[in-house]
């Protein structure tokens, strides 16, 4: 119970307030607010009536309130002070108080409040230990900043766009930078080989997987390259994200490992390969070359001078000689392929560059290396000429383990030696007696231009449009006594293998141009006359102004001149080979692309190159009995070369079934077997006075009847329908089946096909399918009682059949539907013909533009050079110290140099006259006479001696030119020179 009655309003107010609140006096309780007794665990009563108000506090700050309360009662102010308080259950915690000594109802009372403060405290002492932690982190920051800048690793924390965040000094010092720079930079500034894109892709790869190990390469301020290894962990703090980079130089390491392993594996002399580096390559080698079913091998070769320099003039100069050796040797290598160096002069090289390496290759290699040795060496004021010996073995042909090839080179080496100087020897019998039987062929390959052995066939070249012959290819031909005739290929080969190539292309050049002279002699129209050009011959860099030199010796117009080059020749250097055949074009040869179809260009790929025709390979030339996609693809290069404005010539024809899928496929030309093959001159001279042709018949262009195919396996059938149609005109021809139709559309010129269904083996439409694949010009058009739907619909669709007419059928609609085809055919015939005729057109005014432009291109260049030369004269008449006078061819005065002037005062008023008008006799005189003769004539009293000439030069320079020399003396009154 309150002590203290209150009135309503005091009571109110602190009953209600945010804290705890009592009055007391002399340590009892007068009034106690409910929040106080909550406070403290205590009921109201209990309180006012059992406990002390100074057992409120805790006992170890009783004796602060007590002096407090000592305090307010001598009057002092007082100020909030903060003590622990007890509860009723023992429990201490922390409050505010707030004390004033109040005269209430007449009697001096305490009014204290009491304010939990304990949360406050402990935030305080929370931010207190906090202080004291950070305090105690930012040392720890300070340190650590201090340790990583000091660090001897490398260390770099680099941000997601590549920013260089932070850098210590052993980074800043490995890569050669001033610290707070190199801050500056990004991490692609000291690895130029990272991009954003994957710097960004590595850092979330990096927060997946936390760190990785990686080498990489930084680039040093000075440019120059270090190697390191880096240790990279991704780091997240507060909201940013951070890679960093511990570094680790590897150049000391690697330097190392480099030195190791060219002291185990390089011969310390020359810098070669040595004998532990090349056994481990040629294990490695052998077992891949077995993997990837190839040849490699293995050349010994010693050098025999190196032994006896060692002995006789000491090691040194036989090191020198090895040095000097070496760098002729390496100029042999070709890719893949490897030259170790043994000791005292053996050297091997591995042979891996070639797919197919075989003793003919070896042997190119095997020449190149004795080209390269065969000079003599200059070596202390002299020259040494060395001798080689070789022995060769290739793998797996004449061994099944690499290994033992490191035995078998240098036993045929030692095979080589026995034999004498400069020798080569293969490791088996039988290489021997291949390489042995090749080099009997080179040798006699060397002589067989001199000896008359080379000479050349011609093939004729048929126009598929006339039938008549169009042009010749010359072919070589090589027979020899004891060889017989070699095939060209081999023995052209052979030729580029051993450098014949140039001078036996240039001899076949001359010899077709000559051929080409003597034909026209003997009346032959002009024929093209095509060569075949080397690819040697084609890199050579002046094959423009040889072959321009031997049309000139020749006689031959450059028109008549085709040259073939393959496709292979264009793969190396499409851009030198481009420029040549432009020169070429330029002079007015043809250029024919040869085996075309057996290479990966395209022709579309070509269309820039000067290419007038292209030869179909023969593999490309489709018979009757050829797959429709193999047409198909004959076509699309025909239709693709005439888009292009290229003619198309296909080689290797042989039967009448080819010619006619080539003619009704619209090729230009051929060539092949079955008009003639290769001839010797004389035949072809014979063939061309005969005059042979193809028929029109078998061109498919005679003038001829309507042809109709019947196909159909019931015989009556084929009866009733050629008897219904037999009055219309046609040339009917019948077939019972669908390979029998195929025999006579390769026989037979047919334009519309009426075929029957249903025929055992090849249904109609399958044939007609197969008829608009190879004959895509004819008409076709299906007669059946059977109607499989589905498959006659997709044939119609797609083109195989014009019509579809149905059994049994209405005599007059069947024959007005044929002559409609009739018609339809050849409408489409004549528009083709028009077509083809327009192109060529086009590609005959084509080439008249191409040669008007050449022709005004030389008319302006000699415009430009008859200016400079008139120029060049005009300076040089008026630099002539006597008068010059030019006149025309009429006789008046068109030049005066300064002499002439000066002779004739105020002479420009001649220039222009007529040399007659200017009352100086004699000068017209001298004009009219034009002998070329020295005379002395008056001029004005002056005796001059003078000479009249007529420009004889060219039609453009008719006139004439004087030139007066002053004489000392002078001519009296009677005409006497006094
Ligand atoms: P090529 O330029 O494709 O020559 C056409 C080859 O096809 C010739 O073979 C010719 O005899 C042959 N041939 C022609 N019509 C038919 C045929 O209907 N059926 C068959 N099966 N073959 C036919 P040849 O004379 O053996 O020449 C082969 C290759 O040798 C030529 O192919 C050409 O690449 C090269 N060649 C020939 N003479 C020379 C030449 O003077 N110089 C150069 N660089 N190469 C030449």
């Amino acid at each position: 119970m309150p002590a203290l009655a209150l009135d309503g309003q005091w009571q109110s107010l602190l009953m209600q307030a945010p804290a705890g609140i009592f009055l007391a006096k002399a340590g009892r309780f007068l009034f106690v607010n409910q929040r106080l007794t909550h406070m403290f665990g205590y009921g109201l009563s209990e309180m006012v009536e059992q406990i002390s108000s100074l057992s409120l506090a805790s006992p170890r700050d009783q004796a602060l309130v007590l002096s407090r309360i000592r305090k307010r009662k001598v009057g002092a102010a007082e100020p909030p002070y903060d003590i622990q308080c007890q509860r009723k259950d023992g429990s201490l915690f922390d409050a505010r108080l707030c004390a004033v000594r109040l005269s209430l109802m007449g009697q001096d009372v305490d009014l204290i409040s009491v304010i939990d403060i304990t949360e406050t405290c402990e935030a305080l002492k929370l931010a207190q230990s906090q202080a004291a932690a950070l305090a105690q982190s930012e040392q720890a920051l300070r340190m650590s900043q201090f340790m990583l800048d000091k660090s001897p690793i490398p260390i770099l924390a680099i941000d997601e766009l590549g920013h260089l965040r932070y850098v210590n000094e052993a980074a800043a010092q490995l890569l050669q930078y001033d610290k707070a720079r190199l801050e500056l930079m990004t991490i692609f500034d000291v690895a130029p080989h990272r991009r954003l894109d994957m710097w960004k892709e590595s850092f979330k790869t990096l927060q997946r997987v936390g760190h990785k190990t990686l080498p990489s390469d930084w680039r040093k301020a000075d440019g120059t390259v270090v190697p390191v290894e880096l240790m990279a962990s991704y780091l997240a703090y507060n909201d940013a994200s951070l890679i960093v980079v511990y570094a680790h130089d590897l150049s000391a390491q690697l330097e190392a490992q480099e030195q190791a392993f060219r002291l185990a594996h390089v011969d310390d002399v020359t810098g070669l390969p040595n004998r532990q580096f090349l056994q481990e390559r040629v294990r490695s080698e052998g077992h891949l070359a077995i993997q990837e079913h190839r040849h490699i091998a293995l050349l010994s070769l010693t050098v025999n001078e190196v032994r006896s320099v060692n002995e006789t003039r000491g090691y040194t100069n036989g090191d020198t000689l090895l040095m000097a050796l070496t760098r002729r040797l390496v100029t042999v290598l070709r890719g893949t392929d490897i030259l170790a160096h043994l000791g005292a002069g053996e050297f091997v090289f591995l042979l891996t560059n070639d797919r197919e390496i075989n003793e003919d290759s070896a042997m190119q290699v095997v020449r190149r290396i004795m080209e390269a040795v065969a000079s003599p060496i200059h070596f202390e004021s002299e020259h040494i000429s060395v001798t080689s010996n070789i022995g060769v073995v290739v793998f797996p042909q004449d061994t099944d383990e690499p290994d033992h090839m490191l035995r078998q080179a240098p036993a045929a080496m030692r095979m080589a030696g026995a034999k004498g100087m400069d020798q080569v020897c293969f490791y088996t019998p039988q290489a021997n007696a291949r390489i042995g039987e090749r080099l009997a062929r080179e040798a006699a390959l060397r002589h067989a231009l001199s000896r008359g052995e080379i000479y050349l066939q011609y093939q004729p070249q048929v126009d598929l449009m006339t039938g008549g012959v169009i042009g010749l290819e010359a072919l070589a031909r090589w027979r020899n006594d004891l060889l017989g005739e070699v095939p060209p290929r081999e023995f052209l080969s052979m030729a580029e293998d051993i450098g014949l190539m140039i001078p036996i292309g240039h001899w076949i050049l001359k010899s077709a141009c000559e051929a080409a002279v003597r034909l026209q002699r003997e009346g032959i129209p002009s024929l093209r006359m095509a060569v075949n050009l080397s690819a040697k011959q084609l890199n050579q860099p002046d094959i423009a102004c040889t072959i321009e030199s031997i049309l000139m010796q020749t006689g031959l117009d450059p028109h008549c001149l085709s040259l073939e080059i393959t496709e292979g020749m264009l793969m190396d250097n499409l851009e030198h080979v481009a420029s040549t055949l432009n020169d070429l074009k330029s002079i007015g040869i043809e250029i024919a692309l040869d085996d075309f179809g057996t290479g990966y260009s395209s022709l579309t790929n070509l269309r820039r190159l000067p290419i007038d025709i292209v030869k179909i390979d023969r593999s490309l030339v489709p018979d009757v009995t050829a797959a429709t996609q193999d047409v198909s693809i004959t076509r699309a290069i025909i239709n693709m070369a005439h888009s292009l404005q290229m003619k198309v010539l296909a080689v290797g024809v042989e039967s009448e079934g080819q010619l006619s899928l080539l003619s009704a496929n619209q090729c230009d030309q051929m060539q092949g077997f079955y008009f003639s093959p290769p001839l010797h001159e004389a035949e072809l001279l014979q063939l061309l006075k005969d005059d042979k042709r193809i028929s029109d018949e078998s061109l498919g262009r005679k003038c001829r009847q309507r042809t109709l195919l019947i196909v159909d396996d019931e015989d009556n059938i084929v009866s009733s329908l050629k008897r219904l149609l037999r009055r219309d005109g046609y040339h009917i021809v019948t077939a019972n089946s669908g390979p029998q139709g195929l025999q006579c559309l390769a026989q037979f010129d047919v334009d519309v096909i009426l075929s029957d269904q249903r025929m055992p083996g090849m249904t109609g439409v399958e044939f007609l399918r197969r008829t608009k694949e190879l004959y895509p010009d004819t008409i076709r058009m299906v007669l059946s009682g059977y109607t499989e739907l589905q498959s006659i619909t997709d044939a119609i669709n797609e083109g195989a059949i014009y019509k579809f007419l149905t059994k049994p059928w209405d005599d007059e609609r069947v024959r007005a539907h044929i002559q409609e085809a009739f018609r339809q055919k050849e409408m489409a015939d004549e528009n083709r013909r028009l077509d083809r005729q327009v192109q060529d057109a086009n590609q005959e005014l084509a080439e008249v533009n191409r040669r008007l432009g050449q022709v005004l291109a030389s008319q302006r260049d000699r415009i430009f050079r008859e200016e400079t030369s008139l120029t060049v004269a005009r300076d040089m008449l008026e630099s002539i110290p006597a008068p010059v006078i030019g006149l025309d061819e009429d006789g008046m005065i068109a030049f005066m140099n300064a002499d002439a002037e000066g002779l004739f005062e105020g002479s420009a008023a001649l220039l222009g006259m007529h040399v007659d008008d200017v009352e100086l006799p004699d000068l017209a005189m001298l004009w009219h006479q034009k002998d070329g003769r020295f005379m002395d004539i008056d001029l004005k009293g002056m005796v001059m001696r003078a000479i009249c000439r007529p420009m004889s030069g060219d039609k453009q320079s008719r006139g004439s030119l004087m030139v007066l020399t002053p004489r000392m003396d002078r001519i009296d009154g009677d005409g006497h020179v006094i």
